[in-house]
C-alpha cells in the first residue's frame, strides 16, 4: 500500500489537498485514480487510509476513511553527527531514519566536510524513507552546532554512546546494557575522525559511555549503521524490552 507523509491533520471524513510532487508521485508514477486507496500519516494522528476523490492537473484530492494504525511514540533516539560529504551525509540520514532515530542533530567539528548541507534535501530524503519503511513519523533534522556548544549545552539525562574509533572504548552492548537508560544520543565523527582535544571533552561529560564498534576503522556511515543496530538490538526494539525498561543488572 502507497504511504504517503502528510503535513495535515487526519481524522475521519478530513480531506487533504496533495501538490507538486507527491501528486506527480500518485496518479502519474503510480497511475492512482479517483476511488483508489492510500495510506496517509503526519507525525501525530496514526495512520489513515484515504480514498482519491478528485484528480486535476498536478494536484489530487484524498479524504480520510479509516484508522488504520494507532499513533506510538519512537523510541527517544537522536544521532549526532559530524558533517561528511554530500553522498555519505544522504545514505546516514536516509538509513538513521530506517534504524528509528527521531532527531538528527549536524554538527561542525574540526575535522569536518563543511561544504554546503541542502537541508531540504535531507528532509526529503528522511521523509521518504519514513514512508518507505513505515514509520508514523519523520525524524527532525536540525542545522549543524558546533560541537563544543552542544556539549556545552548538553541535557544531562539524555545518556551519549560516543563512537569512539581510538580503540580503547569498552564493547558497545556491555556498555550500554551497563548505563541501561531511557533517553540516548548517539555520536559519530567526521572521515577524518575526532581530535584528541575533541575525545576528552566529549569524554568528560558525565553523560559519555564511550563505545568501540569492532577493531576495523568503519567510514562514518558504516559506524552509524552499525551502532543504531547495536542500540535498538541492546536498548531499543530489537531487544524485546520496553525502551527504558528496569534492565537485569550484568551478571558479574
Ligand atoms: N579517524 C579515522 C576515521 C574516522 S571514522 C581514521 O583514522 O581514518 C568516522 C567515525 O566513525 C569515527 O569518528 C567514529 O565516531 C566512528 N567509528 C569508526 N570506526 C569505529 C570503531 N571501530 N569503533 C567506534 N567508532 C568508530
Amino acid at each position: 500500500m502507497i504511504r504517503l507523509f502528510v503535513r495535515a491533520p487526519l481524522r475521519e471524513g478530513s480531506e487533504v489537498t496533495l501538490e507538486g510532487d507527491p501528486a506527480h508521485y500518485l496518479t502519474r508514477v503510480m497511475r492512482l485514480g479517483e476511488g483508489d486507496e492510500a495510506w496517509l500519516f503526519n507525525g501525530s494522528d496514526g495512520e489513515w487510509s484515504a480514498r482519491i476523490v478528485e484528480v486535476r492537473k498536478r494536484a489530487c484530492r484524498l479524504r480520510a476513511e479509516a484508522l488504520v494504525r494507532v499513533q506510538s511514540p519512537p523510541p527517544d533516539l537522536e544521532l549526532h553527527m559530524a558533517l561528511v560529504k554530500r553522498a555519505p551525509l544522504e545514505m546516514i540520514v536516509e538509513k538513521a531514519t530506517e534504524l528509528g532515530v527521531n532527531r538528527i542533530r549536524l554538527l561542525r567539528t574540526e575535522r569536518t566536510n563543511a561544504d554546503h548541507t541542502n537541508l531540504e534535501r535531507l528532509a526529503a530524503i528522511a521523509c521518504e524513507a519514513a514512508e518507505q519503511c513505515g514509520r508514523l513519523d519523520v525524524p527532525e533534522i536540525i542545522p549543524a552546532a558546533r560541537l563544543a556548544d552542544r556539549l556545552a549545552t548538553w541535557d544531562a539525562d539524555r545518556a551519549l554512546m560516543f563512537c569512539d574509533e581510538a580503540g580503547d572504548a569498552p564493547g558497545a552492548v556491555a556498555a550500554l546494557l551497563r548505563r541501561g537508560h531511557a533517553r540516548w544520543a548517539v555520536l559519530v565523527g567526521p572521515e577524518g575522525g575526532f581530535t584528541p582535544e575533541e575525545r576528552d571533552s566529549i569524554r568528560a561529560l558525565p553523560a559519555t559511555t564511550p563505545v568501540s564498534l569492532g577493531s576495523r576503522v568503519l567510514r562514518a556511515e558504516t559506524a552509524v549503521i552499525a551502532a543504531l543496530s547495536i542500540w535498538q538490538s541492546t536498548l531499543g526494539e530489537g531487544a524485546g524490552l520496553e525502551v527504558g525498561a528496569a534492565l537485569p543488572q550484568l551478571r558479574g
